[in-house]
């Protein structure tokens, strides 16, 4: 016997970037917003194959040309925001579903304004 109580509203508190591998999330973000070939935003020059990695890994590198340090989020739309990467891709799959942003903002743990601000982004 399974005990269907399960209300929608019950299953749609479940729904969150919880349920998102926060790995692959990651290499998504930094592709995303860095390219395929991403490059040192102070001076930049293209970062070798192991500077990549180590973004794609979450890890900040040290730029061989200019010394500068930088994370995976240095001088992407991203830097400075407080969203996980599974809160950003979260937040972009329910707008491309068209989910309302206070709904979305519920869900994902933000703000609407920070939903909206997405929504302004994304729509450009
Ligand atoms: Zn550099």
């Amino acid at each position: 016997m399974f005990d269907a109580g399960l209300t929608p509203h019950a299953a749609a508190a479940m729904i969150g970037p919880q349920m998102f591998d926060a790995a692959a999330c990651r290499k998504w973000v930094v592709v995303a917003t860095r390219g395929q070939s991403p490059c040192c935003p102070a001076c930049g020059d293209f970062l070798s194959a192991r500077e990549v990695q180590r973004l794609l890994d979450g890890k900040g590198i040290t730029c061989a040309a200019c010394g500068v340090h930088s994370s995976p989020r240095s001088g992407t739309i991203l830097e400075g925001s407080t969203l996980s990467d599974a809160q950003v891709v979260f937040i972009l799959a329910l707008l491309h579903w068209e989910l309302p942003a206070y709904q979305i903002a519920k869900l994902a743990g933000c703000s609407p304004a920070t939903v909206y601000n997405w929504q302004h982004r994304v729509s450009a």
